[in-house]
Formats: structure tokens, sequence, C-alpha cells
């Protein structure tokens, strides 16, 4: 193998020539302190940065076998490795040393959220992290020396830096690992509880901006941390925080109610987002959810295939089916029905539900408008009379913000009152007023909940080619997904957190769709398979190189993206 010196030599030797002739350092190099892998070198300067990594032993790197025991663990001392990465980057890269992206060193690092990265691996043999490096040149000369400042100045002092652990801070590396730890844990006892979700007592739910996910600072508007209703409180165990008491929200059908601005939205967004565990600090990290809970809401304009919608819509006018609905722009109601019916297909357990993101129609129905227009006439059964049903029959929770109708307060397990961003149960209080004012509404459910889709997709609805590339799949920010000739838009997939788990679920639908919608898998089928492989061997499987920018995404939002893709034909539908 060659050596770094092997390396300073070719780009003395490269210097002043055009950029191609940085192809020639394509290739290992094994130094001292760790083995530099030149993975794939950028055309030109403007071109995405060329792809690099570093390799460290365990001798060199000295991250103990306890920090990396279990999969929630090893994630967390990633994504701290990682984290320390960009910080070392930012102090050490002085910016730019040429045209285009010439000096610039990077690397996918995450935002709240703690995801499993391709960044970084961590095992018994030693820690790989993989990053990006514009290549320096003048125009398209190659700036050598400014290259090996690069390589050999910046570089071994940002591995020294963030990728040797008698070099970190171990209070706040304990503490990254823990926290992460403790909600995984957390998360784990939801269920032999009976819960669905829990927040700790003194979290911190509202966010600084809807495009600031850090939490929201004391120092300008009040910020009230959560406590726990006395009747819903309850208490789990932490291996690390010990006992944590918070509010246990149980399995069923819970209604959020409260008055306009009382902090009822800022609730279950933080429910949506406990799927994920939370970096220190962030307000979040003693709230969690079960892991198969999937925000629904509307989404006009979105496109169906093959989608039986039929426990929510039935004889629409002209006779269209709803069996096997499909459309290229869905209403309000039929897309909230069709997210709900694809959620429960890719295995949701918990639907959490926003008035605010609602189609009115789709949620409720009240006596007089039963009276005036007979049910004959409308073709929407409400949520409201299919709730219920979805837990009895499916054991499928829901978590509602709903202000604007006490008509569920018929349906509700539990009533959860927000007043100044308080939290109180007033479940009794809600009964008291159902047995004094009841519903005269007649139940438009029928007696079961209905049909539950089983789809599978046809391989063919899975072109990635585009022009003479025979696969181009490209994530055009956290909500764009290009597919081929195809943009799928994720605009209202909300639990979607970060870029790079777009660009995972685009290499995911490639890979299902080479290696399972070819067999004729449903969809559940193929995402049950493909949770196997990400778990046994982790996201590299997804791309055909070691690529450094992919994370973690949920089945969930794999099969969002699929249900979005306006190309999408489905083979064959079993009901179960
Ligand atoms: P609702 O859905 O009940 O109308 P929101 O959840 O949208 O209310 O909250 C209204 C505002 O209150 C938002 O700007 C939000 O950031 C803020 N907010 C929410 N919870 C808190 C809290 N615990 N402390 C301080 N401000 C909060
Ligand atoms: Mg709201």
């Amino acid at each position: 193998m060659r050596s770094l010196d092997d390396l300073r030599r070719t780009l003395l030797r490269i210097d002043r020539r055009g950029y191609k002739a940085y192809q020639e350092i394509e290739g290992r190099y094994q130094g001292n302190a760790y083995l530099l892998m030149i993975d794939q070198v950028q055309g030109d300067p403007f071109a995405a940065p060329s792809r690099v990594r570093v390799l460290l032993s365990q001798d060199q790197a000295g991250f103990p076998p306890e920090l990396y025991p279990t999969t929630p663990r090893r994630i967390a001392l990633q994504d701290y490795l990682i984290r320390r990465f960009a910080e070392a980057i930012h102090a050490i890269v002085e910016g730019s040393r040429g045209s285009g992206r010439s000096g610039f060193i990077g690397i996918d690092c995450g935002g709240q959220e703690v995801l499993e990265r391709t960044a970084c691996l961590v095992s018994e043999q030693g820690v790989e992290v993989r990053f990006v490096m514009g290549l320096p040149a003048a125009g398209r000369t190659i700036l050598a020396h400014e290259a090996i400042a690069m390589c050999f100045e910046n570089l071994p002092r940002i591995v020294d830096e963030s990728l040797r652990y008698s070099r970190l801070e171990p209070r706040s590396l304990r503490r990254h690992l823990e926290v992460v730890e403790d909600q995984a844990a957390l998360r784990a006892q939801l269920r032999e509880q009976g819960l669905v979700a829990f927040l700790g007592n003194g979290a911190i739910l509202p966010r600084r901006s809807g495009v600031d996910d850090r939490p929201l600072r004391g120092d300008g508007p009040m910020v009230i941390p959560l406590q726990a209703p006395s009747e819903l409180e309850v208490t789990l165990h932490a291996p690390h925080a010990g006992a944590v008491r918070g509010m246990g929200l149980p399995a069923g059908v819970t209604l959020i109610v409260g008055g306009g601005f009382h902090g009822k939205s800022t609730l279950l967004r933080a429910l949506e987002r406990g799927v994920y565990p939370h970096i220190p600090g962030d307000g979040r990290e003693q709230v969690v959810t079960l892991s198969t809970a999937v925000k629904i809401r509307a989404e006009d304009g979105r496109s169906v295939a093959g989608v039986d919608i039929s426990p929510f819509i039935n004889h629409l006018p002209f006779g269209k089916e709803t069996r096997n609905f499909s459309t290229e722009n869905a209403g309000g109601s039929t897309s909230q029905a069709a997210n709900i019916l694809e959620a429960l297909e890719a295995g949701a357990e918990l639907l959490l539900v926003d008035e605010d993101t609602s189609a009115t129609n789709f949620m409720i129905r009240d006596e007089r408008m039963q009276e005036l227009v007979a049910k004959a006439q409308e073709p929407i059964t409400p949520f409201l009379d299919k709730v219920r049903q979805l837990y009895a029959e499916h054991g499928v929770s829901t978590i509602l913000v709903m202000g604007g109708s006490g008509d569920y307060f018929d349906v509700a397990d539990r009533v959860i009152q927000m007043e100044a961003y308080r939290p109180l149960d007033v479940t009794d209080r809600a009964r008291a007023i159902r047995e004094k004012q009841p519903l005269r509404r007649l139940h438009e459910g029928g007696d079961r909940f209905g049909p539950m889709p089983a789809r599978a997709p046809l391989a063919s609805s899975f072109d990635p080619s585009r022009g003479r590339r025979e696969v181009k799949i490209d994530a055009k920010g956290l909500r764009s997904l290009l597919f081929g000739r195809l943009m799928i838009d994720l605009g209202a997939v909300e639990q979607l957190v970060d870029d790079s788990q777009t660009r995972a679920i685009g290499e995911a639908i490639h890979y299902l769709a080479m290696r399972c919608f070819s067999r004729e898998l449903t969809l559940r089928e193929a995402l049950d398979t493909l949770d196997r492989e990400l778990e046994d061997k982790g996201l590299d499987i997804l791309a055909p190189y070691p690529a450094g920018d992919l994370a973690m995404p949920r089945r969930f939002e794999i099969a969002a993206a699929i249900n979005r893709m306006r190309s999408l034909k489905i083979a064959m539908s079993n009901e179960q």
C-alpha cells in the first residue's frame, strides 16, 4: 500500500496541471495516525467535492468497547464523533483555497435528532469517517500546495481533535451516550406500561421557529416546561437518569382540546418527533413516542395509486370506485383517507392527527348536517365514526388535536386540555358534559372498520433512469426527491427530518424495486425485508459505493415516498 508520502509526491508532481490529473490521487494511503482513502475525485472544482475516508484502528482511536456495546449506544457515539468532526472542521478550515469548492471540507452532520448515519462507523476494529473535500485549483489548474495544506495540515488536526478518545471531553461524551440510551430505554417501556407516548416532566416542547428546530429560549417569551397532570403522571425507569416522572399517554383514543394558541399543536409536534432520539439540551430528551407513530394530515393534490379507501369514502358521484382508488389529484378528505390507509398498510400503530392540517368534512359530520344531507348523499364517513373501530379491531391508537368539536368526547378514552401550555386531564368533565348533552347524531361507521390495504407495487413503476444516466436519484433538499425523471413531493411528510434520510429513501426505493417488487412482494413484506437487512447490515446496503451522506429513514417515510410517486402502479391488491 502507498504511504502518505507517496500522496505528497504525487500532488507535487501534478502541480499546475489540468484538474483531471487529480484522478491520479484516488486510492489508499497508510499514515501513522490513520489510513486515508480517496474514494472518488471530483471532475472539476465546481462539481460535488471529492469523497474521502479516514480509518483509525482502535489502537489509534482508543475507544473502549463499553462505549459501543448496544446499537443505540453505538449510534450515539458515532453521532457524537460526527458532531465533533464538524466542529473541528469549523475551527480549523479557513475557507476558500481557490475556485469553486477549493479548500472545502464537509461532513454530513445531523440536527436535533440522533440518527444512524453512514458518515461514521465505529466497531471493535476501529473508527471510519466519511467526508468530502474540495480539491483546490485556480480556475481548473491544480494547486498542489493548497491540497497538501488540506491533507497534511488541516486533516491531521481535525482527526486528532475529534476521533481520538483521549482528546475528547469525557463528560460531554458520556452525557451524549446516556441521553440517547435513556431515550431508547424509555421508548422500550411504553408498551409494557400500556402507553403510546411519554413526555418527561420539565420537557421543553416549543421550538424557536418553523425553520429553527432548536428549543425556544427563555429570554424572549416565557417558556413553560411540561408538567404532567396528576391523573396522567407515571414513572418510567431510565438506565442513567433513573426514575423519570412525566405524562403517560395510554393506548386508545386521546383527545387534546383547548383554546387557540394554548400549545396543542406544539404538544402534537413533539410527539411526532418523539419517534427519534434527541441530543442533550434539545428539551425533548425525555419525549418518546411509539416508533410506529405516523402523523396523518390532509394533502390536497397528491396522487394515490390503488388504495382501498372504502372505510372512509364510498359511492362517489358518477360511480367512481373507492375500493381501488387512484387519482392524480386527491382532495382534502380523499388524501387524508389514503394517508391513513397507507400508514396502516406500512404498520402504523399510532395515528397523530391535528385539526389544523385536517379536512373538516373528514373529521366531523354533525347532527344538523346529517339531517340536511342524508348519508346516501355523503360519500365520506367521518373519522369520528371510525376512530374507535381502529383501536378495537386493529389495536391502532389515535392522538387527536381537536379544539373545534365536542362530538369527539363520545369516542375518546382520555381528554386532555391544554391551558396556557399546561396539560390538564379533563376526561371526567368531558364525560359529564357528554351525559348532560347526549349526541343525537347517528353512527355512520358501520359494524366494522373495513378492509385494510395490502398492495404489491409493480416493479416497472420504479424507473431510476434519466437521460444517459441509468440511475439518477438525488434529494433536492429535505422534501423533494428526484427519482429518474420523476420528482417526488414529500412536502407533507412531516416526520422526515433530515436531507440524508431523503437521500436514503431514494436509494431504498431503488433497492426495493430491484430486490422485492420484482418478486411481487407486497409493500409491507418489502418493508419488513428492508428493515431486517438494514438492521443486519446497515445503511451501506443501499448505496453502490461507500456513501457518507445517508441517514436512517423510517419505513413509514419510505412508504410515503413510494405512495407519492406519480408513476406508481399496483400489480395486485389483496384484502386482509
Ligand atoms: P394551538 O395549537 O393550541 O393553537 P400552538 O401549539 O400552535 O397552539 O402554540 C401557540 C404558540 O405558543 C406557538 O408560537 C408556540 O411556540 C408557543 N408555545 C407552545 N408551547 C409553549 C410553551 N410550553 N411555552 C411557551 N410557548 C409555547
Ligand atoms: Mg394548533
